[in-house]
């Protein structure tokens, strides 16, 4: 007998070809009806005698969709003849768009099949793959709403789009030769280079060594060969932070150690940046002066095409943004900005709605949530009201809580800059126009002069919403577990309670209320942000003796200088108070030799890393102090021990300095552990979680948790979100929701 009803399917079911796989589905089973896009949701309207099994066949959704719910109202549905898609109506918006995905191997397939019609074509996708989040202006996703909008399809496409038995049935992104975007070769000057095929042209340009803009999908990357780094470097201006590269696959494992996990992530469909371990830790010092390489295989069709006709087996591919700025998306900007520092300029012209940083991952923690992972959708139950985090400063991101569900959005960078605070207000304002969302509170950072906080107080004002602080750490630790722990955050800076920089913190309780029960010993930090910039300093900070006065003064410092170092530190004049680890492992690599100045976020700790993957650490005595009713690990004499192995050391030997950078770090470790340990004894608690810049550090991580579990408790760890602050806005939403 016929069954019938009206199916109503939400979740991320937009943009992954869910029409046609219903329509497929339905056709299979004999179904009538007809399927269509309403707001965020599908809705379906169904009939026949195989209606049950229909039912089940779509449960599970095509491979790129995330099924919240699935709804089934018994309904006549006077459906006649066929199955069809309807055109799509207004309704709810509580689903997402899905991230940007790379190609899959069917149109890779269709792009080297010779005399196909793909044959060739850069942009070639279907409804299993290719851009998304980074060409959709609003919801339902149709292409009239993308910036596929002004590419009208030729009549092969239109025929491929209208047939169910196409894997580009309904696929908004549906594009060929004949009537897709173009993509161009331009010169310093904006001159097209004529010539016959442009991306082969491109391979040849940088086989022979030039500096190409190449515009992505997300943003431009500007990309060459390895012996053209050292030139990149210097016109970039950026000596030292390493690049990150795009590799051909069969070469990666000639270059890097990679274990099966790191392949696969490499090779998942979001196609990340992986931080791997090099062969040879010296080897390739013009891409990346540490241990690691940041590699990624190639994600777009143009990024395939480029390799098949380059000889040099890799390509370096850094945004063409200042670290921490947005990706520019446009090409005059681009040229205006670059026209000096790069030869051509590879440009296509399908406009970048919402741009997209590459995201990078190490050891399978998140470093940075961005492309094929932004924006990322989590369930998690936080009631009736609307919720935006603004996040905190630097490597920022937003959250908003909406209908059972935080978004994330993909990274944004450091708000401190005008222009990357004006990314931000747009990213509220985009995310916030596809999920309809109506702010009734909004969670901010503690620091009061933050830029971010300032727009919150504002947006508040305009929208009567409620203003939520939520102090840096606590986010850190409420991202890591919602359940009752021992929280542990180490990273380089965040506004404490009492005004003092924090940065080495142990937590109790639960989200939202976390009380602070031991921390590293408070610092001195003279000159601020310069102790940061110029980690001697911080390292006189620390230990302002003769030792390290004579350890300066033999690297050019000269009397004057440290006359007013030490005047500035007796009395206090600029002087920040801090607990952070960062700064301690910078003070260390300052004393080490390794970094005597950060010239990128995280760089002498990094150096220090790379430093002791060759050193034995040697246990070392640890001393806890007090501070009121907190315990207090004394990093200071752990620096004097580093200081006094450091005079006994013979410098000409890199392995004695490894040692100790290995011994710091270890020891470091093992004393935050401490810390952690005896509060979870003395609140009865069971678990512990980690969270932070500093953990990833893969020796100081691994350490934490080897203690951790050695003393029977459980180590926590937060793999979905990313462990420096890409988390704390998600942090912060949590915080907000579950208040009071
Ligand atoms: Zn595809
Ligand atoms: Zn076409």
């Amino acid at each position: 007998m016929e069954k019938s009803g009206k199916i109503v399917v939400r979740g991320i079911v937009q943009g992954v070809g869910f029409r046609p796989f219903v329509y497929a589905t339905a056709r299979k089973y004999g179904i009538r009806g007809w399927v269509k896009n309403l707001g965020s949701e599908v809705e379906i309207c169904a009939k026949g005698d195989h209606f049950f099994e229909f039912l089940e066949a779509i449960r599970p959704g095509p491979p790129l969709s995330r099924i919240d719910s699935i709804s089934v109202n018994p309904s006549d549905c006077a459906a006649a003849g066929d199955f069809t898609i309807l055109p799509s109506g207004k309704g709810t918006l509580s689903g997402m768009i899905p991230p940007d995905v790379s190609i899959c191997g069917d149109c890779l397939d269709d792009i080297t099949c010779p005399g196909g019609r793909y044959q060739g074509y850069w942009a070639t996708s279907c409804v299993n793959c290719g851009p998304r989040y980074s060409i959709i202006n609003e919801l339902p996703y149709d292409r009239e709403r993308t910036s596929m909008a002004v590419f009208p399809v030729c009549p092969d496409c239109d025929s491929e789009y209208h047939d169910p038995a196409s894997r580009r049935h309904h696929a908004q992104t549906i594009a060929c030769p004949v009537c897709g975007p173009g993509i161009s070769l331009l010169d310093q000057q904006g001159n097209h280079v004529e010539c016959c095929d442009v991306i082969r042209e491109t391979a040849m340009l940088l086989d022979n060594g030039s500096i190409v803009a190449i515009r992505g999908v997300g943003g431009f990357h500007i990309a060459c060969i390895e012996e053209s780094a050292g030139d990149l470097k210097r016109r970039l201006g950026r000596t030292e932070q390493p690049f990150a590269v795009m590799v051909k696959p069969d070469y990666i494992g000639r270059m890097t150690r990679l274990s099966a996990a790191e392949r696969m992530i490499l090779e998942s469909i979001e196609h990340p940046i992986v931080v791997l371990e090099k062969r040879d830790p010296t080897a390739h010092p013009d891409i990346s002066n540490l241990h690691t390489l940041g590699c990624m295989l190639p994600y777009t069709g143009l990024h395939h095409l480029l390799f098949s006709y380059l000889h040099h087996p890799l390509l370096i591919m850094t945004s063409a943004n200042m670290p921490g700025y947005p990706m520019i998306t446009d090409i005059d900007r681009i040229m205006a900005k670059l026209n000096r520092d790069v030869d051509f300029f590879l440009n296509h012209n399908r406009r970048i709605v919402n741009r997209c940083d590459d995201s990078v991952v190490r050891d399978g923690y998140i470093i940075r949530l961005s492309r094929g992972m932004a924006p990322r959708r989590t369930q998690v139950e936080l009631g009736s009201p609307c919720i935006l985090a603004v996040g905190p400063e630097l490597n920022s991101n937003i959250s908003i809580y909406k209908d059972g569900f935080c978004i994330t959005s993909p990274h944004i960078g450091n708000v401190r800059n005008p222009g990357t605070f004006d990314y931000l207000k747009e990213t509220v304002e985009k995310l916030g126009t596809l999920l309809g969302a109506e702010f009734d509170v909004i969670a901010h950072d503690a620091h009061p002069q933050f830029l971010s906080t300032r727009f919150a107080r504002e947006l508040a004002k305009e929208t009567g919403a409620e203003l939520v602080p939520v102090q840096h750490h606590r986010a850190h630790v409420a991202s890591s577990t919602d359940q009752p722990c021992i929280g542990i955050t180490i990273d380089g800076v965040g506004y404490g309670d009492d005004g003092s920089v924090w940065g080495g913190e142990v937590f109790a309780g639960r989200t939202p209320d976390f009380e602070r029960v031991a921390h590293l010993e408070v610092l001195p930090m003279p000159g601020g942000d310069l102790a940061a910039t110029y980690p001697e300093r911080m390292l006189y900070g620390i230990l302002p003796e003769q030792a390290v006065v004579e350890v300066l003064a033999s690297r050019g410092w000269t009397a004057v200088e440290l006359d007013i170092l030490e005047g500035q530190l007796e009395k206090g004049i600029n002087v920040a108070q801090t607990s952070s680890t960062g700064r301690v492992l910078d003070a260390v690599s300052a004393l080490l030799g390794i970094c005597r100045e950060k010239t990128y976020d995280g760089e002498p700790a990094m150096k220090l890393e790379s430093s002791a993957i060759s050193g034995r650490p040697h246990v070392w005595d640890l001393e806890y102090l007090t501070d009121g009713p907190s315990e207090v690990l004394s990093t200071r004499t752990l620096c004097k021990r580093a200081l006094l192995e450091y005079s006994l050391a013979r410098k000409d030997r890199a392995s004695d300095i490894s040692d100790i950078a290995a011994s710091f770090q270890y020891n470091m470790a093992r004393g935050i552990a401490g810390l952690a340990i005896h509060a979870a004894r003395d609140r009865g608690l069971e678990l512990v979680t980690l969270s932070g810049g500093v953990a990833y550090n893969r020796a100081i991580r691994e350490t934490l948790a080897d203690e951790i579990r050695k003393a029977g408790l459980t180590f926590g760890i937060n793999a979905d979100y990313p462990l420096g602050d890409g988390c704390i806005s998600y942090g912060q939403c949590l915080s907000a929701g579950k208040k009071g």
